[in-house]
């Protein structure tokens, strides 16, 4: 069978009611770095671009977002790296098993400022949000997917329940839009 994430593959659980959050541990046998979330998470999704963290073997990523002041590094923080200073997205990485924990935005001005990115299956905890949809799909390709495989792939998603999109979700890239036009002046900020 077509394998795109362990945490997918199966199905899924809906989200626990009143849950919130649990702590992600890196790959480390002994002594993992910590992160502490301290509320639910909110659009959850299925990731195919090559900058997210993907567990071994993986098509794609899941990845949802979190409030910032809801993220909290409380152990290993001296073991984590910034994978890549120039991008929009500093993701922190475990420096030794690679895995990232936390993906923070500082330009103030970008439309997911405030939210952090963050892959809730490096928790034990159950109740996070499920994920929703599948983002920038045909970028697995840029990964070494065959590209004669897409038809099944999107397929596959989409009878997990999960709508593939090649860029992220028309909810999201609404909001993106909303504001950037509010950020110009064409919409009433
Ligand atoms: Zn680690
Ligand atoms: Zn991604």
């Amino acid at each position: 069978m077509l394998k795109l994430h362990p945490s997918i593959d199966n199905g899924f659980p809906p989200a626990g009611p009143g849950f919130q959050g649990g702590t992600l541990k890196c790959k480390c046998a002994t002594n993992p770095v910590t992160v502490q979330i301290s509320s639910q998470t909110a659009h959850n999704h299925a990731c195919g671009c090559t900058k997210c963290w993907k567990p071994e073997g993986a098509v794609f990523s899941q990845i949802a977002v979190v409030g910032r002041d809801n993220v909290t590094v409380t152990s290993g923080s001296e073991r984590l790296q910034i994978v890549d200073p120039s991008a929009t997205i500093q993701r922190y990485a475990c420096r030794d098993c690679g895995t990232h924990m936390y993906g923070r935005i500082e330009n103030t001005k970008h439309p997911f400022y405030g939210l952090d990115f963050v892959h809730t299956e490096l928790s034990d905890e159950t109740g996070w949000s499920p994920p929703q949809f599948a983002a920038f799909v045909s970028s697995v390709i840029e990964s070494g997917v065959n590209p004669e495989r897409m038809p099944e792939i999107r397929a596959r998603l989409t009878e997990l329940g999960l709508p593939p999109y090649d860029c992220l979700s028309p909810a999201l890239m609404d909001a993106i839009a909303t504001h950037i036009a509010k950020q110009t002046g064409a919409l009433p900020a």
